[in-house]
């Protein structure tokens, strides 16, 4: 059973509370408000990255791993917009303006492959002008090719092949994105707490001024107090949300991929065409990535992988690529987009791939609880900076935001630094 009360050694600043105020400004410290963030994919991770900068004095809290959830289930696509730029500028702008950015801030984790969006037969020949529109109005650069051209830097694509575009698409490693972020915010003094599971709010009657957790790791369970408290939980953050009485309308959006055993191509290849199954490989590690499908889930634990779609995986993937029908599967597995939508009904490709953060204090007279959901992991600097504009503007502190200029510590610092194994080291102390 876990033990049940507050837990003074996690951080004894955080549980001294200020009469009028709900919390701590540490006496001496250079810190400004304290701030929980639930959740440490690539957004949790990224907004305690941008608020350490800021001055805020962070805890990072994380039921499972970071980058356990979405973040590491994704097809690690360094998105250079395309697939956006017909039928959602917005999100494909802001794909290519973090694009950029990530280049420049983490390139250690960054393969930049570059991308080819490849058309098959007539139909997506049809489609290139609408795209090269779409990628011009949103600032993507693009180069068309012809189909020897497209067959000389990719010999096993598809001899079918009529053009192709190329981008500047990459590829990332996630989890060591995740651990870049933050170690850089370990070492500005963000405390981490994997394997702490939010199983409810300290509310002072609506309000909120903690969370209640659960250690996996310790079997204990402990009450954090904090001036703000940062829903970063990505597809779980409705149900997160629910536990304070707010209301964050995720759409669970999930997708099957197909790892398969081999790197198919040096650069991600893409279907020329609006985004449906399949149409996308992307090489990952020592494996080519196929993906994905797209519906709306309830479950998550875990999302389900149905066996029709990953044969569909594999028979579209061999359309772009013939060798994926013979190549032998290493994997195959599923996450949940947490896009953000009003019609439930979707099966989230018509959702935008944008993000929004939700007030709570003003939205549903739940103050010191903000949410943050939608985007991608290639927007996740974004969604940080925007996170970390409200929290100043709910502070009254004008901070500029300058995790466009301040480049990552490597991700193995994450480790060095001691988040995962002190938590480890404790678990296990006889
Ligand atoms: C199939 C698929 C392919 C994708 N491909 C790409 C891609 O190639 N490129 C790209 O940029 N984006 C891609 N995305 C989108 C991207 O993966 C997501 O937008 C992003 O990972 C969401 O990050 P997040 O941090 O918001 O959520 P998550 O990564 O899910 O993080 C939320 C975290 O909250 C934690 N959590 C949940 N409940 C609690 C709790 N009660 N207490 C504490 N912690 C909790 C979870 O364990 C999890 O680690 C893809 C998405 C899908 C589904």
């Amino acid at each position: 059973m876990p033990r049940v009360g507050v837990d003074t050694d996690i951080d004894v600043r955080l549980i001294q509370s200020t009469p009028g105020r709900g919390l701590v400004q540490v006496v001496g410290s250079s810190h400004l408000e304290s701030i929980i963030v639930m959740g440490a994919g690539s957004t949790g991770a990224a907004i305690a990255h941008d608020l350490a900068l800021r001055g805020y004095l962070v805890t990072l809290v994380e039921r499972g791993e970071i980058a356990s959830g979405t973040t590491g289930r994704n097809h690690a696509l360094l998105h250079s917009g395309g697939r956006y730029a017909v039928k959602d500028p917005e999100a494909a702008q802001e794909c290519m303006r973090e694009n950029q950015i990530l280049r420049r801030i983490c390139p250690g984790v960054i393969e930049q492959v570059g991308g080819l969006f490849v058309a098959i037969d007539e139909e997506d020949e049809a489609y290139l002008v609408s795209f090269l529109v779409g990628c011009a109005e949103s600032g993507i650069p693009t180069e068309v090719i012809g189909r020897e051209e497209a067959l000389r830097l990719e010999p096993e694509l598809n001899p079918a092949v009529r053009l192709a575009v190329k981008v500047p698409d990459g590829v990332f490693d996630p989890f060591r994105l995740v651990a870049s972020f933050v170690a850089t915010a370990q070492a500005n003094g963000v405390r981490v707490l994997p394997f702490c599971r939010v199983v409810g709010f300290v509310q002072d009657g609506r309000g909120v001024s903690g969370v209640r957790v659960v250690s996996d790791i310790r079997g204990s369970a402990m009450e954090l107090k904090a001036d703000l408290v940062i829903n970063a939980t990505g597809p779980w953050g409705g149900k997160v949300a629910e536990m304070a009485g707010a209301r964050v309308p995720v759409m669970p959006s999930a997708g099957v991929m197909v790892a398969l055993d081999r790197r198919l191509s040096r650069r991600v290849v893409n279907r020329l065409r609006k985004p449906g199954d399949g149409d996308i490989i992307v090489p990952q590690r020592a494996t080519s990535l196929i993906g994905t499908t797209s519906w709306t889930v309830d479950e998550l634990e875990p999302v389900p992988v149905p066996r029709d779609h990953i044969i569909r995986m594999v028979e579209e993937g061999a359309r772009l690529i013939p060798a994926a029908r013979h190549t032998p599967i290493k994997a195959s597995f599923s996450s949940a987009r947490p896009l953000i939508s009003g019609n439930l009904e979707s099966d989230g490709r018509e959702v935008s791939r944008g993000f929004q953060t939700f007030d709570h204090g003003a939205r549903d007279g739940i103050p010191g609880l903000v949410s943050v959901s939608g985007g991608k992991t290639t927007t996740s600097r974004a969604m940080a900076e925007h996170v970390g504009n409200l929290i100043g503007r709910l502070t009254g502190r004008d901070i500029p935001c300058r995790t466009a200029e301040v480049p990552l510590a490597p991700y193995y610092q994450y480790r060095l630094l001691g988040g995962l194994p002190e938590a480890r080291r404790e678990a296990v102390a006889p």
